[in-house]
């Protein structure tokens, strides 16, 4: 297959990109870094009139801390936010998330508002904004409403973005006295996940007083995992509760027709207790 003829745009504001967007009629797609765009266009999966360059947008490319939350301009890159000291010293979670994503090149060009648009039921950012109950801020170029995290995934692939919406923003809390641990299985660095997990854990007196765990890589999106968090509140990192496969039930969807859904249910199950068996190390504040 290769690409079906389009007109390229680019646009030199969000309220431009947005014109053109509906000057073309619905069949536009937003182009940001292009590390999921440009292949599915390039196999005929995706067939846009029309692709509008966001490149140019300087004002969607900025990390700002303020107001006890981090801003990430949706055009942040991957590489952008792990090395900022902003997103290592306050967002360490996301920061190491970040290291399982694709590779250099990817992670050169990739976007975080390209990552949570495009929505891979195996990508990391989905999950980790999720897990730190993030909020998305979209524009349709007159109004502009925010979305939370966990209301965002409609499936595989899919989102509640609107037509002709733009992501501008990423707002993400921050928190203290929080610890983090992120795990990944896949075959090769740099491959998609088969499964991982993330852990947020609040550790008072040795026990959980609060926890935030989920897992991605098995199901049709991010996945927090509320069953699990209730049976650890209260433990301790030598009396983490046992976990059975994760998810089977939730994830019939299997990526690539090769993993069962079972197997990686038993892959997410290990990396989600390992994730937290991390978080509960001494040292691995927030
Ligand atoms: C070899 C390879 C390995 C990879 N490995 C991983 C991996 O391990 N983990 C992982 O998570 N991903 C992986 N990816 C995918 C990569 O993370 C993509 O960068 C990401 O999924 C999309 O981000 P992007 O900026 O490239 O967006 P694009 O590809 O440009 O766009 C993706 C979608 O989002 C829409 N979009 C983009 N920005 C906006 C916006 N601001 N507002 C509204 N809509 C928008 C586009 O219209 C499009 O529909 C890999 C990709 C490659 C090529």
């Amino acid at each position: 297959m290769s690409a079906r003829p389009f007109t390229y745009e680019r646009a030199n504001s969000i309220g431009e990109a947005i014109e053109i967007a509906r000057a073309a009629g619905g069949n536009s797609r937003f182009l940001a870094g292009g590390q999921s765009l440009l292949p599915l266009v390039n196999l005929g999966l995706v067939s846009p009139d029309t692709l509008i360059d966001l490149g140019r947008i300087a004002s969607l490319r900025s990390i700002v801390s303020g107001g006890g939350e981090m801003s990430l301009g949706a055009m942040t890159t991957y590489r952008t936010m792990a090395e900022s000291a902003h997103v290592q010293a306050d967002l360490p979670l996301l920061a190491a998330a970040l290291n399982f994503v694709g590779n250099p090149r990817v992670r050169n060009m990739g976007t975080v508002g390209g990552s949570l648009v495009h929505n891979d039921p195996a990508a990391e950012l989905p999950l980790v904004m999720t897990l730190l109950d993030a909020r998305y801020e979209l524009s349709d170029g007159t109004t502009t409403r925010w979305v939370h995290s966990s209301d965002f995934s409609a499936g595989p692939f899919e989102t509640s973005i609107d037509d002709y919406e733009l992501m501008k923003s990423i707002r993400v809390p921050l928190r203290s006295r929080w610890s983090w641990g992120f795990r990944e299985f896949s075959y090769r660095p740099g491959d998609f996940a088969v499964a991982a997990a993330g852990a947020l854990v609040k550790v008072r007196n040795g026990e959980i007083a609060a926890i935030r765990a989920g897992i991605t890589g098995t199901g049709s999106g991010p996945l927090r995992c509320t069953s699990y968090e209730e049976a650890a509140l209260g433990r301790t990192a030598t009396g983490l509760p046992a976990i059975e496969a994760l998810a089977i039930e939730d994830a019939p969807y299997v990526i690539d027709g090769v993993e069962s859904s079972e197997y990686r249910g038993h892959v997410a199950s290990v990396m989600l207790t390992r994730a937290v068996e991390d978080a509960m190390r001494p040292g691995q504040a927030a």
